[in-house]
């Protein structure tokens, strides 16, 4: 079963490819490149055919579980299908092949993309203006409470304190506490929600801004968003909207109109890249009219009926990444907004919130569901019920893998026990959504009649249940020859 490493089957003198010699004079290398900058020996690397390589991988990626393979309901990460015209897209030479230090004249193409792609996400979120600088969500969140920081700043004092629900993503306390802030957690209601008491008794001169999820990490909508908006900024706060949930939304709900400040998307999850291998991520930011002056430089702008880059920003946070940010990942999501259009894009947030409620109102006889009121694109169950029998979150979670799907996401958020957060996403089939809610339905049983097995599982992947305690405190990744 194990699929040896490429230096295992490399073989001295194989060749990857098969070029004639050169039939032009060619310099000595040393001649073309300082002998100090040249390598004193081979870089040792695998010596295989095409053939091995593809193989290799080919092999690799049917070992693993993903997206092109099957059902991959991991919530908050909006695993949804990738359309393959993003990919041809992006590869197009005149967009792949695009040199960074390229003047700007010669990029007209390049930047009204990323002007046009920029105007889409103003009006998706009904933002004034954004940045596609951020290279994920996390920088997104770093580069919003930059924003609010300098906001503050100018205002005369930057304040010391962020509030963050008790439901909150991992990042954004590590946003506000790497951009230099103290954060105070505030608690979810019994239903799920901000609770608004909690929030009033600690709003003060010192907090700088509120960062709320909306979907909530629950998967629900915060209904008093409104009421809270206007606490934040009666404090003399402001109000960040991590966007991560935002396809629950496209078409249907603007953020900057209820109340929102700022607010960061993640490109590659609701605006279709692949992602979940730690490949390059984009998270845009968006701020209302009153922020622009803080975005990061340079902006892309209109003038005379073309995009430009402004650098002209003497309130700029600066740079906060280079060049101009993770471009392919811009042409993805230009891409997918281009070919569903107005209409489509509405019909995504439709679609998610739909398929998320009919999996909700099927697994909710066979597992704790804590918030019963419809859900957005996801949905939060307890795994308590199956936990009296003996089975943990986690033993369901590695015996779905034996049925042919992902897991759901497990054990966030921290405010739901024994937490699976799915998130179907709009781009599975109602028969899709059918077989996982039968599997989740078989394992369900298998709790209470097999309890033994689950603990076990996986049982028919590559490899069984890891330790994964061990392996991330002897992370190992590096290929060392064997003397
Ligand atoms: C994914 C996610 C983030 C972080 O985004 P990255 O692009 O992974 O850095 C933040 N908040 C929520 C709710 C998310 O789901």
């Amino acid at each position: 079963m194990a699929e040896p490493l490429l230096f295992e089957i490399s073989s001295q003198g194989r060749r990857g490819y098969s070029l004639s010699d050169l039939d032009v004079p060619r310099k000595p290398l040393d001649e073309m490149i300082p002998a100090s900058f040249l390598r004193r020996e081979d870089a040792p690397l695998p010596e295989v055919s095409e053939m091995d390589v593809m193989r290799h991988f080919h092999r690799l990626s049917a070992k693993n579980h993903h997206v092109d393979k099957g059902f991959y309901p991991l919530g908050s990460c909006t695993m949804k299908y990738n359309p393959k015209i993003n990919e041809t897209l992006a590869r197009l030479d005149g967009l792949a092949s695009l040199h960074p230090f390229q003047p700007e004249e010669d990029i007209a193409g390049a930047l009204q993309l990323m002007g046009e792609l920029g105007d889409y996400l103003c009006e998706i979120s009904g933002m004034a203006a954004v940045t596609l600088q951020p290279a994920a969500g996390a920088h997104g969140e770093m580069t919003g409470i930059k924003i609010m920081r300098a906001f503050h700043e100018w205002q005369g004092n930057p304040r010391k304190t962020i509030i963050l629900p008790d439901s909150a993503h991992g990042t954004n306390p590590a946003s506000a506490t790497i951009t230099g802030y103290d954060t105070v957690q505030i608690q979810s209601t019994e239903a799920g929600l901000v609770d608004i008491a909690d929030l009033k008794a600690h709003l003060n001169e010192d907090v700088a801004g509120f960062m709320l999820t909306n979907p909530n990490t629950l998967g629900l909508f915060e209904t008093q968003i409104e009421e809270i908006a206007r606490l934040v900024h009666d404090a003399g706060a402001l109000l960040y909207m991590d966007g991560a949930n935002l396809n629950a939304l496209m078409g249907l709900v603007q953020p900057g109109k209820i109340g929102f400040d700022i607010l960061h998307f993640n490109l590659h999850k609701t605006f279709s890249t692949p992602h979940g291998g730690g490949g390059p991520g984009s998270g845009p930011v968006g701020v209302v009219s009153r922020l622009e002056q803080f975005l990061p430089s340079p902006v892309i702008v209109k003038r005379d009926g073309a995009y430009a880059c402004d650098y002209d920003r003497p309130d700029s946070i600066g740079k906060i990444q280079s060049f101009y940010g993770n471009f392919g990942v811009m042409v993805r999501a230009y891409v997918y907004l281009r070919t569903l259009g107005g209409e489509g894009v509405k019909r995504v947030s439709k679609n998610a919130i739909i398929n998320a409620n009919y999996l909700m109102r099927r697994l909710e006889p066979y597992f704790d569901l804590p918030h019963t009121q419809h859900a957005m694109h996801e949905f939060v169950l307890s795994g308590d019920r199956q936990k009296e029998l003996g089975v943990k979150t986690l033993d369901m979670a590695k015996r779905l893998l034996d049925y042919g799907f992902h897991a759901p996401t497990i054990y966030f958020p921290l405010i739901v026990h024994e937490a699976l957060m799915i998130e179907p996403t709009e781009t599975e089939s109602k028969e899709t959504l059918d077989a996982f809610a039968e599997a989740m339905i078989a394992i369900a049983r298998e709790a209470e009649t097999d309890p033994e097995r689950l603990h076990e599982a996986p049982l028919t992947t590559p490899v069984g249940r890891l330790d994964e305690g061990l392996a991330a405190r002897q992370l190992d990744v590096n290929y060392m020859k064997k003397a």
